[in-house]
């Protein structure tokens, strides 16, 4: 039977060197890192993970500035307050919860965010540096992933990592990072012709397709890595992932469990983020 990865456990250890660096940085040079969130509507999902990431933030000493805004808001008016964000030198973070409701485009509110501060690695400056092997922001899901490969000991060269999903936060940005640490990287998506088959060749299995257990036991290679991003509600009410947990991790050498795994690393990597973005700009200030 496979290793149950521990992402809480992981995520704490980050947690806490995060913590111990941001209080260097207040004892230092007095700089305490601020994190703009910007909500806008009242879906209850968002609202939750809104909590749960200032909750973290508060836990580490970064502050959060919350700004929340009624569904009707125009495109325009959110533009403007994310304009004043980057303007702010106190806030070193944005981030802007998604989904937004349908009559504002994502792309243009995504696109408005300082791409120094665009801690979720939304930006097209950030992907197109993340496909370019650049430095700059990564989404926080697939940096979470990697976290959780080099926390089990699981280095990703030379080996075959299928990716399910091709979503630009999970899928695209995931497969390209497995790929700069010299992975031969499949990605997969709902056109795929033989997705058992892909799956079957994987030492590296990621899942982020959002159906729960799609991707069943059986398919997984024995050995394999298995990485399960999708969170699920069951009509029980439990979440799933969207791999058939019971039966992969009798082949699997080391598995995510749902709730549990891939989620709190995501969490964690907000924060990693923000004090990034808080670092860099004490050195652009010299
Ligand atoms: P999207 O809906 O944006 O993308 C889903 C992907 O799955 C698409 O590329 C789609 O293919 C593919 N897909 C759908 N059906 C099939 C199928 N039958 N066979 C193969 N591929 C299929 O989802 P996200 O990437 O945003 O999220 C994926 C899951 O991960 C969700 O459950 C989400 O809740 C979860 N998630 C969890 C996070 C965490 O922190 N734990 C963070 C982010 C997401 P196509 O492109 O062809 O449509």
């Amino acid at each position: 039977m496979g290793m149950i990865i521990d992402g809480k456990a992981v995520a704490r250890e980050i947690q806490a060197q995060v913590k111990e660096e941001i209080d260097g940085l207040k004892r230092r040079w007095g700089l305490v890192p601020g994190l703009g969130v910007v909500l806008v509507g009242d879906d209850p999902g968002s609202h939750l993970y809104v909590k749960n990431k200032e909750k973290a933030c508060k836990e580490v000493g970064i502050r959060s500035d919350e700004h929340i805004l009624p569904a009707s808001v125009s495109e325009k008016e959110l533009l403007s307050l994310i304009h004043n964000l980057n303007r702010k030198k106190e806030i070193h973070g944005i981030l802007v919860q998604l989904p937004l409701p349908a009559h504002i485009r994502a792309e243009r509110v995504l696109e408005a965010v300082s791409p120094q501060k665009d801690i979720d690695g939304f930006h097209p400056v950030n992907q197109g540096l993340l496909l370019l092997g650049g430095e700059g922001f990564k989404p926080c899901t697939p940096m979470g992933i990697m976290k959780l490969l080099d926390f089990v000991g699981c280095d990703p060269k030379g080996k075959n990592a299928t990716v399910v999903g091709r979503s630009n936060i999970v899928g695209k940005p995931v497969a390209l990072m497995l790929l700069a640490r010299h992975a031969t990287v499949t990605v997969c998506h709902s056109r795929t012709a033989q997705l058992r088959d892909e799956v079957g060749r994987a030492d590296i299995l990621v899942a982020a397709i959002g159906k729960a257990g799609l991707i069943r036991g059986d398919w997984i290679k024995p050995g394999a890595v298995v990485i399960d991003v999708g969170v699920n509600r069951l009509p029980s009410g439990k979440l799933s992932g969207d791999v058939e947990f019971e039966g992969a991790k009798e082949r699997a050498s080391r598995i995510t469990p749902v709730p549990g795994g891939v989620g709190p690393m995501t969490i964690c990597m907000l924060l990693f983020n923000t004090l990034r973005a808080a670092k860099e700009s004490l050195q652009r200030e010299g």
